[in-house]
């Protein structure tokens, strides 16, 4: 991988450019969502010109996010930009539709956390200890002396919340309680933004949840538990693709379970099973997994979208689950 850039170089690009792009990954999640349009709304405050794209538009239950609203789908004729932004995206083929609609941009900007990022683009900055691609966007606002207006505090803390696990996982530090009290004193309320963020959901993701309990395998002694979604099932309960988020996590908070897999059929014309792993022990490394597949994300917790029916790619994703875990 390249070496980093410094927050310098970007934030002189920042300021000497006038027309930006800010894009992230395919299915935004909430750090996606947090850091893209945290960072667009900061260029706003500096007077500049942003777009907000994602190939699949903001996801519903994020809406309630201020600025939410910028983010659209990319537009079939490329348009020019200065400056193109890839936020929280390992690859650039994982921008989805967005890359192609990028016309003449001077400079790309790539600023990740993900440690299988491949290091696309002119200034690239990857941190990949940083529990989410919003601290990164924290600390280069802060280091720059950005705005930081309390729209852009709720999308940082959206961002750093969800990739935390709400402040449960291992990647959760010292500096990020430090980055959210100054959140909270930008004007975050931390009651009214988790009630959105974890405690609000359609009555579709319940019955979701007990359509996949019902496909629910244990396999390798109890060490790996996976569900799998078939399109069938995710039009029967009427689930939409952020109904999803965080299910795989009631599997792999299972007494002896070490990895965790939900499997998903894609809409047509896509075609491919969307592979979502969770591990609980470093040992057990799904990025290593998931790259066998052309993925890749985080130690403990990444994804893969593989080609194949459902009930092929499960034996095989199970396989290649059972071999890394007997020889980890
Ligand atoms: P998910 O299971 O979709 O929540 O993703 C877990 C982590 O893996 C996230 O950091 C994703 O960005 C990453 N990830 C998911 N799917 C892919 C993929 N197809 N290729 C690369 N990284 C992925
Ligand atoms: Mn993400
Ligand atoms: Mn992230």
């Amino acid at each position: 991988m390249s070496t980093n850039c410094t927050f310098a170089q970007i934030t002189e690009a920042l300021r000497t450019h006038q027309r930006f792009v800010v894009m992230s990954h395919l299915r935004p999640d909430g750090d996606a969502t947090g850091c893209a349009v945290a960072l667009a709304l900061c260029l706003k405050e500096m007077g500049k010109e942003v777009a907000v794209w994602n190939h699949d538009g903001a996801m519903e239950k994020l809406r309630f996010l201020p600025g939410s609203e910028l983010i659209q789908k990319p537009p079939a004729e490329p348009l020019d930009f200065d400056v193109a932004i890839a936020l929280d995206t390992s690859t650039q083929p994982r921008l989805g539709d967005c890359p192609a609609a990028v016309r003449n941009a001077k400079l790309w900007i790539n600023i990740d956390h993900h440690i299988s990022n491949t290091g696309y683009g002119n200034l690239v900055y990857i941190d990949s200890h940083a529990p989410a691609a919003g601290q990164i966007v924290f600390e280069l606002i802060r280091a720059a002396g950005l705005p930081l207006t309390a729209a852009i505090a709720d999308n940082l803390w959206a961002a750093i919340a969800t990739d935390t696990g709400s402040f449960q996982y291992s990647n959760t530090t010292a500096r990020t309680f430090e980055i959210c009290a100054e959140l909270i004193a930008a004007g975050v309320n931390v009651g009214k933004i988790s009630e959105h963020l974890f405690q609000t959901h359609p009555r579709s993701r319940l019955e979701l949840l007990r359509a996949l309990l019902n496909t629910m395998q244990f396999t390798c002694d109890g060490r790996v538990a996976s569900f799998a979604l078939t399109r069938a099932t995710a039009a029967e309960v009427g689930a939409g693709p952020e109904d999803t988020e965080g299910l795989i996590d009631t599997l792999r908070g299972t007494e002896g379970v070490m990895v965790a897999v939900f499997f998903e059929e894609m809409e047509f014309p896509e075609g491919r099973i969307r592979v979502s792993m969770r591990s609980k022990d470093p040992r057990y490394n799904v990025c290593k997994i998931c790259a066998q597949f052309g993925g890749g994300g985080h130690v403990l917790a990444a994804g893969a979208r593989v080609p194949g029916d459902l009930a092929a790619v499960e034996a095989k994703v199970l396989k290649a689950i059972s071999d890394a875990i007997q020889h980890p």
